[in-house]
């Protein structure tokens, strides 16, 4: 095994708009926290696009991608028009990332939020269904997009999920399809939830149809624990989720591949309020604490979880936050300040 205090190398991003605002108040936090890392910065985004890769992103950071197996990644923008692709699209097809998970979580009372009981994570496959790509314009008038699901895809979200329920202690795994309508698909989905479903008898199982299961989400989070689903519902009801939890800039996320792993915000780069010190970080510094539990530093992710959240009840907001519950104001610099002195 390796020795505890051997540093473990990460590729990082700064990305477009607030990206290195919120980027730089997040390594700042993990440095003072003493995460054993060691970073490695690629340029991707915009910048890189301009200069003609049409991916936004360049073969060397590829490398440093397949060396490190870890990236912490700013938020990037597309350029609007034709020819660029989306870098998010290409980076989970490229590494294989499978499943997205995304922690939903109402920090009431201090953050306002319209379920203060809600605490869910959401598990969506993410290369498959109708994100495969296989779209055909039959003649003028018709158009048609094929939806893929397979039986080694479905394995492996679904035990992803369970896994994760287990090492998360978190009781209940919830599937989500439309297997009423379409049998043979998500029909596949369910019956593959079923039999994997088997091998975990400690964790509780549960199945709603997705439009009654969202509507149930919006209304009663605290029914779900940990839901599995296909890649499109799982987009849908992922922003349903954060929307209810109280601001977009309070939730990461984590790209789980066989090799790769990529930790995320779930926002996107804001340049509305690029270069103004005002962006809240912690959507970057939550996905870094995944990062840091994914990598073997459950220590230091603990630590900076809570001076996090001591932060936030402290009443120590960014002004996406801005409530009663706000006793300072403060920008993204004084935010992590106050992290890091918690
Ligand atoms: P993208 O296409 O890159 O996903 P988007 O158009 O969906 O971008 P975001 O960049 O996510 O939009 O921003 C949506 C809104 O939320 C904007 O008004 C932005 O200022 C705000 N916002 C996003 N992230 C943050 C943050 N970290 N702190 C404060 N406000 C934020
Ligand atoms: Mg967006």
């Amino acid at each position: 095994p390796k020795a505890q205090s051997e540093d473990v190398a990460i590729t990082v991003a700064m990305g477009d708009g607030i990206g290195p605002e919120i980027t730089r108040a997040t390594l700042k936090v993990l440095s003072a926290a003493k995460a054993r890392i060691l970073t490695e910065s690629i340029d991707i985004g915009e910048q890189v696009y301009l200069a003609g890769h049409s991916s936004g992103i360049r073969p060397d950071a590829w490398q440093s991608l397949r060396r490190t197996k870890v990236f912490l990644k700013g938020p990037i923008t597309t350029p609007s028009g034709s020819g660029y692709k989306s870098l998010n699209v290409t980076i989970r097809k490229t590494l294989g990332l499978y499943a997205n998970v995304r922690p939903c979580i109402s920090y009431s009372p201090y953050v306002h939020s319209l379920h203060p009981a809600m605490d869910l994570v959401i598990i969506r496959e993410n290369e498959e269904d109708l994100y495969a790509g296989i779209e055909h314009r039959q003649t003028d008038e018709v158009y048609q997009c094929l939806k893929l699901i397979t039986r080694p895809g479905c394995e492996k979200i679904i035990r992803y999920a369970f896994e994760y329920a287990r090492h998360h202690g978190r009781k209940k795994v919830t599937c989500m399809v439309k297997d009423n309508i379409m049998k043979m698909t998500d029909g596949l989905f369910y019956t593959v939830f079923q039999e994997i479903g088997a091998e975990y008898p400690d964790i509780i199982q549960d199945r709603f149809i997705i439009d009654i299961g969202s509507a149930r989400l919006a209304t009663r989070p605290e029914l779900f624990d940990v839901i599995v689903t296909s890649n499109l519902y799982g987009d849908i009801i992922s922003d349903i989720a954060a929307e209810l939890s109280g601001s977009i800039g309070l939730a990461g996320s984590a790209n789980i591949g066989e090799q790769v792993a990529m930790f995320e915000a779930i926002h996107g780069s804001a340049p509305d309020i690029a270069g103004q010190n005002i962006a809240n970080p912690s959507g970057l510094l939550l996905a870094a604490v995944m990062m840091l539990v994914h990598i073997g530093q459950a220590d230091v992710a603990q630590k900076i979880h809570n001076a996090w959240l001591k932060t936030i009840e402290d009443g120590i907001h960014t002004k996406d936050l801005k409530s009663e519950h706000t006793k300072v104001l403060v920008t993204t610099d004084q935010f992590s300040d106050a992290v890091i002195a918690r």
